[in-house]
């Protein structure tokens, strides 16, 4: 089982992945989280990312996809997986389509976390990340309307996205999640 959590930065996906995740014994990717881990390491992709981190800028397709893909491929056996922050461009969406394709797997339900930019700017600012001050914040959220929100419609068409209005307490969102999880059969 495939799900994807979709939505702008400071929507909740990482915690609600994580909730979910450690719930139902799924595996969770996240991008993020994995391009930090290189960059804390100083590993080579750790000092090819870093520039694009610190702007707020996508890291390249090629690099990014690279890294889901040996993600995904270590995990294909599991129960499920949870990608988080992945994918962002439509490239990534649709080499995402090849790779599952190629793996016998396919995408189950995609988890769009609806919230207003002020909200997820105000979350994004007391969480207080080392990306997470004001000029890098307002650097994704163009990222994202620019080249990750089309991936909604991409999902929307194929009938897989589902909505879920972020803007709720965490307990909320999580159960309102796990409502769609058991309605569609997934849990
Ligand atoms: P996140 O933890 O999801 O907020 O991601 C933090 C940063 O990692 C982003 O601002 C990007 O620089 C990079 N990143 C994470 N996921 C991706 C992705 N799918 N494609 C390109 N860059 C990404």
């Amino acid at each position: 089982m495939i799900i994807i959590f979709l939505g702008p930065p400071g929507a909740g996906k990482g915690t609600q992945a994580v909730l979910l995740a450690e719930k139902y014994g799924l595996k969770h990717i996240a991008t993020g989280d994995i391009f930090r881990w290189h960059m804390q390491n100083n590993t080579d992709l750790g000092k090819k990312i870093k520039k694009y981190l610190d702007r707020g800028e996508l890291v390249p397709d090629d690099i990014t996809i690279k890294i889901v893909e040996q993600e995904i491929q270590k995990y294909k056996n599991t129960k499920g997986i949870l990608l988080d922050g992945f994918p962002r461009t439509l490239t990534q969406a649709k080499m995402l389509d090849e790779i599952l394709k190629n793996m016998n797997l396919k995408i189950n339900l995609v988890l769009y976390l609806r919230v207003s930019k002020e909200e997820a700017a105000r979350r994004l600012l007391a969480r207080g990340r080392h990306d997470d001050k004001l000029e890098t914040i307002a650097r994704r959220f163009e990222e994202y309307e620019e080249k990750t929100r089309p991936i909604r419609e991409y999902y929307y068409e194929r009938g897989i996205l589902v909505e879920v209005n972020g803007e709720q307490t965490i307990e909320n969102v999580h159960k309102d999640i796990v409502d769609i999880l058991k309605e569609k059969k997934l849990i």
